[in-house]
């Protein structure tokens, strides 16, 4: 009902000024919460613009101050900040920095939550699906992107957390996370709100580029234009641009986005090398793109870009073309 999502609005809004209390005012909070975030390379404004924050490492330290400002258990529960188990209860997020997930509109809806311990499982823990938190519905960073993947008319879509913070950092703020599941069709819709632009950079690793895969056909398919940047192996858009500082980084961008089917084209180029059958694979993959183009007139458009960049005469794109989409539509 909308008075028990009012009040999960208003709980979660309490824990996440009350992570960021713990942050910015308790020892614990400053010298590891805070200094971990200094070391990540984040200044004292990108902080407060992600609402960032730290839980200490007890077992209740949340839930007795969120007891002693009179909130009920019933509600703490419903929110993901307190988990039961039997006779059992303690806080979800214990030792942990604390990365708000906003709504469209700005109200805080979930958190995401980092282990400083090296190889602590999870890496990231997260609140549960709540009646506030769809997961599937929501990005990480849209409420503070929103404007200006508007006004650039181009959204950039990482993987994480701290890909969207750092580079904000960069100066560059029409950027949103999957965090980490895999694209939906409800945040493809999302951003369409904004932009009919997605530029997807995803990390330099096999899943990383798996996930791209996946996720570019998907945007196709909802009609979008979709851009790639591959990174370097063993980089993310976080470490990339901390290691490359904001110009360098920007230029990397400019000169690293590709279109859809120069990105498979090179993805593929290396396995089609020399060997006629491979390419022909390759062809048959970026066609497979093609076909997922809703708008016929935006496929004839690619279909003349790949047979210029692939040496394929049209019509024999075509009629591969039009076999997939006999057989799917
Ligand atoms: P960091 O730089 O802090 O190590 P990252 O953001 O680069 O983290 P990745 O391993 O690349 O982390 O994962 C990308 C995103 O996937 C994370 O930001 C997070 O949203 C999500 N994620 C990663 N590991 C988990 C996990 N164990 N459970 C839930 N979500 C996760
Ligand atoms: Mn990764
Ligand atoms: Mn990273
Ligand atoms: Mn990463």
């Amino acid at each position: 009902s909308q008075n028990e999502r009012d009040s999960l609005f208003i709980v979660l809004n309490y824990a996440k000024d009350y992570f960021q209390e713990t942050l910015k005012k308790t020892d614990e909070g400053r010298s590891i919460g805070l200094s971990y975030f200094k070391e990540r390379g984040f200044n004292e404004k990108t902080i407060d613009k992600f609402d960032l924050g730290y839980s200490v490492d007890k077992w209740d330290a949340f839930s007795k101050a969120a007891k002693s400002k009179a909130y009920s258990e019933d509600v703490l529960e419903k929110a993901g900040l307190i988990i039961k188990k039997e006779d059992k209860k303690y806080d979800r997020f214990r030792g942990r920095v604390i990365f708000p997930i906003h709504s469209i509109s700005g109200k805080v809806i979930a958190f995401g939550a980092r282990t400083l311990k090296k190889d602590a499982k999870p890496k990231y823990l997260n609140s549960p699906e709540t009646e506030v938190y769809h997961k599937s519905e929501i990005l990480y960073g849209i409420h503070q992107a929103k404007q200006s993947i508007k006004q650039l008319d181009n959204c950039y879509l990482v993987e994480g957390y701290t890909d969207v913070i750092s580079l904000h950092q960069s100066d560059i703020s029409n950027v949103v996370a999957s965090s980490g599941t895999s694209l939906t069709d409800d945040q493809i819709k999302l951003v369409h709100r904004f932009t009919k632009n997605i530029t997807v950079l995803f990390d330099g690793d096999p899943a990383g580029l798996k996930a791209s895969l996946r996720g570019i056909d998907m945007i196709l398919q909802a009609g979008m234009n979709v851009r790639v940047v591959i990174f370097p192996e063993g980089e993310d858009p976080d470490s990339y641009s901390r290691k490359l500082g904001t110009s360098d980084f920007k230029k990397f961008l400019e000169e690293n986005t590709k279109d859809v089917i120069s990105f498979k084209a090179a993805l593929l180029a290396k396995e089609a090398a020399r060997d006629p059958l491979k390419k022909a694979e390759s062809i048959k993959e970026i066609v497979g793109s093609i076909a997922k183009m809703p708008d016929p007139i935006v496929r004839s458009v690619y279909v003349k870009e790949t047979s210029n960049k692939m040496g394929i005469e049209e019509s024999v794109l075509f009629s591969e073309l039009n076999k997939i989409l006999i057989g799917d539509r």
